[in-house]
């Protein structure tokens, strides 16, 4: 039999009023067993109504221990009369199928018939628990989250704290204003003030005053929103006075609505960076011995001052300014005394130097300056004799006195001038005149010099040719020994048949080809001749040699690597006795690398070449060199043999050398003989060998055998 329901004795009113509550409600007796129950509470737990019907409230609520149930069971029981009605959120409920629902429970006392009831009413909460629940995940998330995000923040914090701090670049907190809230250490390195020195103060007080606007102007910018991250140059001024260049990146931290609140700058000191690129423009435009200006440097002020020339009325001018014989500086005194002489010439150069000229190294010993704004030639001759005046006082190095001069050759251009680069040519040109007219002098450019010029330029590209088309060849002339008046040698000069101009003599064209390797080309086209003439020489009389021959020897052919092999090569091809070869130089191309020479000089004894000093007398004639050259033969100059004035004074120099020569156990020889009276005393002087006029001028190749033993006078 079915258990009863308890309403079911009662009022439809009240069956009615349990069925239309919206939450389960369960009446259980005070033996725990249900009484009665609505449909909601079947329906929720998925029973029929009658399966509970006066079973165990066990059933739907199962009390286990350590289960809130339980708890909740106990307390309720303990003080049952205590509360009316009691709530209980989230108690778990066993459905038929064995689930759990969780659900709100409320229960109260309630007396009927004398009997005691709890009415307990379950509701579902099942969506406001899944609700909750994602509350509290929501929200220990957002605890979560912000306390990560104040990790975060604090670990930035330190981070930025760090990378501000401990940067090895300045860098400046400032607000809107320009005031420095924040420095770093490096910024107060670079400033040289303290902290407290600077927060608070904004940058003006050590801003180069020039500069002070730059920075306003950025502030501006960047607070009117223009841009964003600035990057400009300004100049600070470091406490110890010293002027810092730096490039400063500043940007601002905006709020929310886009206002910059703050900035932050940083700062890099590029006063090094810029003195060094401005070193490097230096020397880009200047001369690293004198510090004046280059040829780039002049040639850019060359073209301006032509623009401005031709624009504007009145003259420019160029002088070239070649010192005269400095190369025997550098050979007597060394490299460090000759640069050092430039120095000073520079120098002094400088001080008739007009603000508004330029004045340049042309290169070597030479010169140039610039001058603008002239009304008429004769202040171009005013500046050159200016210029020349400054070296008329002598030069003190190292304890030294030089006396040194120089030439100058000038060019003046007015507005009607079209050719720029003709202008240094034509100075070039100018100058070359100068230095024929003899040492110290100054000549302005005239047209005809041009044509001069032009023609030694155009001698230059024939001499090219010449070699080609023989038109060079070897003369000899003979030289004789002084006591027997026999043939001892012949000196090989360069003769040069011109088809149009006829002889060209050495003395034009062997300078013109010492500019350009076309020397070593003639040079070795000289030995080549020389060598394969004198291998056919036969001894002549009693004599046991053959006569010698000597070569001369330019500079660059003595410097040049190739110098010796060719003349090895050239001796055996020749089948020529070295001992027959005797290479001339002068003294300054000897003294220009006494080092080198001594190299050149060892490796010619050891092929048993001779050398011959020639020209001895005219260059500086420094003794001690001359023993440690230890030639085989001195060649004395002309001009002492022929003496043009102070013949007195020649004399003795004559006399004096011919003893040295005799003393140092070398063969002194005396070039220019052309009378009889100057071989008379120059054999009373005991002077071994002559050349000259007196016996023969140099003569071609096939008339030397005729000449060979004894020979007359003409
Ligand atoms: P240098 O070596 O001093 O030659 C002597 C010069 O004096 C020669 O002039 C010769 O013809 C000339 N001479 C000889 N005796 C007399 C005389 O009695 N009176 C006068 N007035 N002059 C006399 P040249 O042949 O015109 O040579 C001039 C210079 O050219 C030479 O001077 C030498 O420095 C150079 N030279 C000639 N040939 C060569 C060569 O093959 N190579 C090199 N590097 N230089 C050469
Ligand atoms: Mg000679
Ligand atoms: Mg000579």
């Amino acid at each position: 039999m079915r258990p009863m329901r308890f309403f079911e004795d009662h009022s439809v009113a009240a069956q009615s009023l349990l069925e239309s509550l919206p939450s389960g409600i369960a009446l259980i007796d005070d033996h725990d067993a249900i009484g009665d129950l609505n449909h909601c509470l079947a329906d929720m737990t998925g029973y029929e109504l009658h399966d509970l019907v006066g079973r165990d409230i066990q059933i739907l609520v199962p009390t286990v221990q350590e289960d809130t149930n339980f708890d909740l069971r106990e307390e309720f029981a303990r003080s049952p009369s205590d509360k009316h009605i009691v709530r209980y959120r989230n108690l778990t409920v066993l459905c038929h199928d064995g689930s759990e629902l969780s659900v709100d429970f409320a229960c109260s006392q309630l007396k009927l018939d004398g009997r005691s009831w709890v009415v307990a009413a379950f509701r579902d909460n099942t969506v406001q628990r899944a609700a909750e629940d994602a509350r509290i995940v929501a929200e220990s998330h957002a605890v979560a989250i912000e306390t990560a995000a104040a990790e975060a923040l604090a670990q930035s914090e330190q981070r930025f704290r760090l990378a501000f701090e401990g940067n090895m670049a300045p860098m400046v907190f400032s607000d809107r204003s320009g005031m420095f809230l924040a420095v770093n250490d490096a910024f107060c390195r670079m400033s040289g003030r303290t902290r407290e020195e600077l927060i608070g103060n904004d940058s003006k007080q050590f801003t180069y005053p020039e500069d002070v606007g730059i920075t306003e102007d950025v502030y501006q910018a960047i607070n009117s929103g223009e841009t964003d991250q600035v990057r400009y140059g300004k100049r600070f001024l470091h406490k110890n006075g010293r002027i810092v260049i730096a490039e400063v990146s500043i940007s601002p931290a905006r709020d929310e609505t886009g206002v910059a609140k703050y900035y932050v700058s940083s700062v890099r000191d590029i006063t090094e960076e810029r003195a060094l690129a401005a070193q490097l423009s230096f020397q880009a435009l200047h001369d690293p011995l004198t510090g004046l200006a280059n040829r780039a440097l002049f040639d850019d002020r060359l073209s301006q001052a032509h623009a401005r020339v031709a624009r504007q009325d009145g003259n420019g001018a160029v002088l070239l300014i070649d010192l005269d014989d400095f190369k025997g500086v550098n050979d007597v005194y060394g490299h460090l005394v000759g640069d050092e002489l430039l120095i000073s010439i520079a120098r002094r150069f400088e001080q008739v130097t007009r603000a508004s000229d330029t004045l340049c190294r042309f290169g070597g010993d030479e010169f140039l300056y610039l001058a603008e704004g002239l009304n008429s030639r004769a202040e171009a001759e005013q500046i050159a004799q200016r210029l020349l005046g400054v070296l008329t006082e002598p030069f003190s190095i190292n304890d030294v006195h030089i006396d040194q001069r120089a030439s100058a050759g000038i060019v003046v251009w007015d507005g009607t001038s079209t050719n720029i680069v003709e202008l240094v040519q034509n100075a070039d040109a100018a100058m070359y005149e100068a230095k024929r007219q003899g040492n110290g002098h100054f000549v302005v450019f005239t047209s005809d010099m041009r044509h001069e010029a032009a023609s030694r330029f155009a001698l230059v590209q024939e001499l090219r040719q010449a070699i080609a088309s023989d038109q060079l060849s070897m003369h000899y002339q003979p030289i004789i020994d002084l006591t027997t008046t026999e043939v001892v040698g012949f000196e090989a000069l360069m003769r040069w048949s011109h088809p149009e101009r006829g002889w060209v003599p050495p003395d034009v064209f062997i300078p013109l080809a010492e500019k350009s390797d076309l020397i070593l080309e003639l040079g070795t086209f000289a030995i080549q001749e020389a060598v394969t003439a004198a291998s056919s020489w036969e001894p002549s009389g009693d004599r046991a040699l053959s006569p010698y021959v000597t070569v001369n020897l330019s500079a660059r052919q003595f410097h040049d690597p190739g110098l010796v092999p060719m003349i090895e090569r050239e001796l055996e091809r020749s089948g020529l006795e070295p001992e027959r070869l005797i290479l001339e130089v002068t003294e300054g191309v000897a003294l220009i690398d006494i080092s080198e020479t001594m190299i050149v000089m060892d490796q010619l004894n050891r092929l048993k070449v001779g050398m011959a000093l020639d020209d001895f007398g005219t260059g500086y004639s420094s003794l001690s060199y001359l023993a440690a050259l230890n030639p085989k033969i001195i060649k004395i100059d002309q001009s002492f043999v022929r003496p043009q004035h102070d013949r007195k004074r020649s004399d003795t120099l004559l006399e004096a050398i011919i003893t040295l020569g005799n003393k140092l156990d070398m063969i002194v020889l005396a070039e220019g003989i052309e009378t009889s009276a100057q071989l008379e005393r120059l054999h009373n002087l005991d002077c071994d060998l002559g050349q000259g006029f007196l016996w023969s001028p140099a003569v071609p190749v096939d008339e030397v055998t005729n000449m060979l033993g004894e020979i007359p006078k003409i």
